[in-house]
């Protein structure tokens, strides 16, 4: 069975960005991260480089920045009050954080500077505009259960916990 969308697969990583440096990597968690193909879970690029790879298959891909976090846009910046962050007196300049949105959603930023009341923020993701190198290692591909493909994400070891199931 090779990979492609609906079936989930399990991967190990590593991602080194532009200057050469690992930003992430699945070893240390012990687990590989496990992913419903073709929902957007992943960055495009990597979705692409899956695609059609088999157990075992282990390779290298540079991804291109419009096929990883997107283009580095100058003009996102803002000011946000204090109390929208976790840990806001702890927060200086270079940190990366979690912002939480009105709607619910969640967004890495990178602090620019810490006010009074208010901290600016720079919105890029930390990986925009970066040419991103991936090595992989595929570990396992499966069928997805029906109550994956309804959530389009995948469940159980590496995938995504429900912890109020548990
Ligand atoms: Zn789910």
């Amino acid at each position: 069975m090779n990979a492609e969308k609906n079936k989930v697969v399990s991967f190990h990583y590593t991602v080194t960005g532009e200057d050469g440096e690992v930003v992430d990597n699945s070893h240390e968690r012990g687990e590989p991260l496990a992913v419903l193909l073709g929902h957007g879970n992943i960055i495009p690029g990597l979705e692409k480089a899956l695609e059609g790879r088999a157990v075992g298959d282990r390779f290298d891909v540079e991804i291109a920045p419009e096929d990883a976090y997107g283009p580095r846009n100058p003009e996102a910046k803002q000011r946000v009050p204090k109390k929208y962050f976790p840990g806001a007196q702890k927060l200086k300049v270079g940190d990366v954080t979690v912002l939480g949105l009105k709607d619910g959603g969640r967004r890495v930023v990178t602090v620019l500077k810490v006010g009074m009341t208010a901290v600016d923020v720079d919105l890029n993701h930390p990986l925009a505009g970066q040419k991103l190198k991936f090595d992989v290692e595929l570990i396992g591909v499966r069928d997805a259960e029906p109550v994956e493909l309804q959530h389009r994400h995948a469940h159980g070891s590496g995938g995504h916990a429900h912890p109020e199931q548990e």
